[in-house]
């Protein structure tokens, strides 16, 4: 594990002087020796240097450039894989500024390159400057993002020698210059380097400069970058207006001043710095109110997860985000992770360290690890990248219900505004895991509850079965067994017609609750349609003609497959006929229809009847629900039959719907997927 800053035990600060002139070594060394709790170690050349430190980590480097066996640049690339960890910070010098070297220096993060002849009292207050951010590095809730970065300035000419030149003032000023000799690859450059600032041509190949410009106003992802247009070819005050107009930040004639230009490239990134600071702190704070939107109609605890991860690091800069849940001990149940970069969510590896549990416990708070590296509230796994880490607790009503952690590759990374943020999220997320825990106990008590009442209306319907058929049986046979007088054969006669509904009542609740409880799982095969309406049609023909009704089955189609339950499907055309018989007054037209669509069949039965009111369409299909306004409501029935009818062409994966005008007619609609193979 490297070591990148002082961990917070050690306060001896460890420097290393390498110069192979012998007296430039020693002098700095006497110089930097009157500072209190360091160790200053010189040597004139790089082993020298690496055997002296081989055993230990060295916090700060000074090294000549040009030196025998081993430049300066390399003993720097060496340390850097020095197993006990690189130097925090490191500084060049040399006698040239040799071309390349800035670059060179850039790429391994050499802190500044001093030019010789270095004094003492300048190294004095360089290293005393560091030792004092080495110290604060440890301490919490500092941000080492201000580390100072280097802006990337686009420079966008068509000429390669305007860009060499810009190229060469910018780096002269710390920053760091992309270049693109086209408009088209301006954007492209734009896109894949994020500059802080283009220098942009306005005569280019491809794609002017006011094009490129109205393109990059018009990026969502691009449009706040500042743009300063440098042009010697357009000189006139519209051409001015134009650029401006179309959001150009500055309009620079060439030829420039180099001072000017640099004063405004500074004055646009300062702006530039502190937009971006606000935009940052915009999206962390819109975080919470869109989080908790978010979370708020969530039923499942994977969902929680991938929405607080995902959000939570995405908008903090995080590398990794895990949700780990515990039980009352402390123990992780689950553990979901997210890397920013595939953001998918995954089942993570963390290993909570009890101290960490306890201190939380304690402290209902978050917590800021700025060195995960040398802290005891966090174990690395194997090849762990992770430098800092922030961590909030998702206290429920009465238990630690879990703990949220960011993590990231930099040290001290995470801020105090960053924990405050996530312990704000994580409350509102532990309210949305409590509420899912409830749901899903819920409904587990009332599918159970559900299932015991089926189960008792399937047992009490089979039961009150035989008692019904007894007493309809014996009535009948009432009539045979003496004569009766008129009276006592009209009583029969009522008997015997409320056994027959009461049987229908019993028969319906049964095979309702059966569906339900999944029982009626009669054989499945392919059912033609057509075969079944003419079969259900052939039993209502005598009831239709006492009625004076015609009923009639109008299609071209002659064969038609759906998958599923024969005797089930009988059922849906049973009841959908017969109230459409018996809701229509006699003399009138009951039509079934059947039409092919592609992957489905439709099925309507079509009534000139009765009519049902809008205020009772929607409730037709609950049980025992009947219209009980108007001609129908002196109809008997028990108001079971769509409800039957709904359940089983559900369980089909069908559909099934109504429109209906009173005194004017209905239409039952119903959909089925066609079963796979299709007779035509
Ligand atoms: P049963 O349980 O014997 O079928 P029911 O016919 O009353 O009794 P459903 O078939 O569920 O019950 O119908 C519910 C209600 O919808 C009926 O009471 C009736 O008011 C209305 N209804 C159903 N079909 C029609 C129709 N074709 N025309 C007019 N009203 C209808
Ligand atoms: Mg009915």
């Amino acid at each position: 594990m490297s070591k990148n800053n002082l961990s917070h035990n050690s306060d001896v600060v460890r420097i290393l002087i390498v110069d192979d002139h012998p007296s430039t070594a020693t002098t700095l060394a006497r110089a930097l020796s009157q500072l209190n709790s360091v160790e200053v170690i010189s040597a004139t050349n790089g082993n020298e240097a690496l055997e002296k430190v081989k055993d230990q980590a060295v916090d700060i480097l000074i090294t000549d450039m040009i030196m025998p066996e081993m430049t300066g640049l390399e003993l720097i690339e060496k340390l850097r894989d020095h197993p006990a960890g690189k130097p925090s910070r490191t500084y060049l010098v040399t006698a040239y500024d040799v071309p390349g070297l800035k670059v060179t220096a850039q790429r391994l993060k050499v802190n500044e390159v001093l030019i010789k002849p270095v004094r003492p009292e300048r190294i004095y207050q360089i290293i005393l400057r560091d030792i004092e951010d080495l110290k604060h590095a440890t301490q919490p809730y500092k941000n080492v993002e201000a580390e100072k970065r280097k802006f990337k300035i686009l420079v966008a000419d068509d000429r390669p020698d305007n860009v060499t030149l810009l190229v060469r003032y910018l780096e002269y000023e710390g920053y760091q210059p992309v270049t693109a000799y086209d408009g088209e690859e301006v954007l492209n450059k734009a896109q894949d380097e994020m500059p802080d600032l283009i220098l942009l041509d306005v005569n280019m190949p491809k794609k002017d400069g006011f094009a490129v410009l109205a393109e990059v106003r018009a990026n969502e992802h691009l449009k706040h970058i500042p743009i300063i247009i440098l042009t010697a070819a357009r000189l006139d005050s519209a051409d001015v207006q134009e650029g401006l107009n179309l959001g150009a930040d500055d309009y620079i004639m060439k030829p420039f001043d180099r001072r000017e230009l640099m004063a405004r490239i500074r004055a646009k990134l300062r702006v530039k710095e502190a937009e971006d600071a606000t935009r940052r702190r915009n999206r962390e704070l819109s975080l919470l109110p869109e989080i908790g939107k978010e979370l708020s109609a969530r039923t499942d605890l994977t969902d929680i997860a991938t929405i607080l991860l995902k959000r939570t690091a995405e908008t903090l800069g995080a590398f990794e985000g895990h949700m780990v849940m515990l039980d009352a001990s402390g123990a992780i149940t689950d553990n979901f992770k997210i890397t920013v970069s595939d953001a998918t969510l995954d089942v993570g590896q963390l290993d909570l360290q009890e101290s960490l549990f306890n201190y939380i416990l304690e402290t209902r708070q978050g917590v800021i690890i700025e060195n995960a590296t040398a802290t005891k509230f966090w174990k690395a796994v194997e090849n762990d990248p992770t430098r800092s880490v922030i961590v909030a607790p998702l206290f429920g009503r009465r238990d630690l219900l879990g703990l949220l952690f960011l993590t990231h590759e930099q040290a001290d990374y995470f801020t105090l505004d960053h924990v405050l943020l996530l312990q704000a999220i994580a409350s509102q997320a532990a309210i949305a895991i409590e509420n899912v825990r409830l749901y899903q106990n819920a409904t587990e008590e009332q599918k159970q509850i559900e299932k015991i009442k089926n189960e008792f209306i399937a047992t009490a319907s089979h039961d009150l079965k035989n008692p019904i058929m007894s007493i309809s049986g014996f009535s009948t046979l009432l009539t045979k067994a003496g004569p009766l007088n008129a009276q006592q054969e009209e009583f029969v006669g009522r008997i015997q017609h409320s056994t027959k509904n009461m049987l229908e009542l019993v028969q319906n609740m049964l095979q309702l609750t059966e569906i339900d409880l999944q029982k009626m799982n009669g054989s499945q095969t392919d059912v033609d349609v057509i075969a079944v309406l003419k079969e259900i049609i052939n039993e209502y023909e005598i009831q239709a003609q006492q009625k004076e009704q015609i009923l009639a089955l109008e299609t071209s189609v002659t064969e038609v497959f759906v998958h599923g339950d024969g005797l089930q499907l009988k059922q849906v055309f049973r009841n959908l006929i017969g109230n459409a018989i018996k809701y229509t007054p006699a003399g009138g037209k009951i039509n079934v229809l059947v039409k092919l669509l592609q992957g489905a069949v439709k099925i309507q039965v079509q009534d000139t009847g009765y009519g049902i009111p809008a205020a009772d369409l929607p409730h037709i299909f609950d049980r025992f629900y009947r219209v009980r306004s108007g001609k129908t409501s002196e109809i008997e029935g028990n108001g079971l039959g769509l409800a039957i009818v709904k359940s089983i062409v559900e369980k089909h994966k069908g559909e099934v719907y109504v429109q209906s005008k009173p005194s004017e007619g209905t239409v039952f609609t119903v959909d089925f997927p066609l079963a796979t193979q299709i007779a035509l």
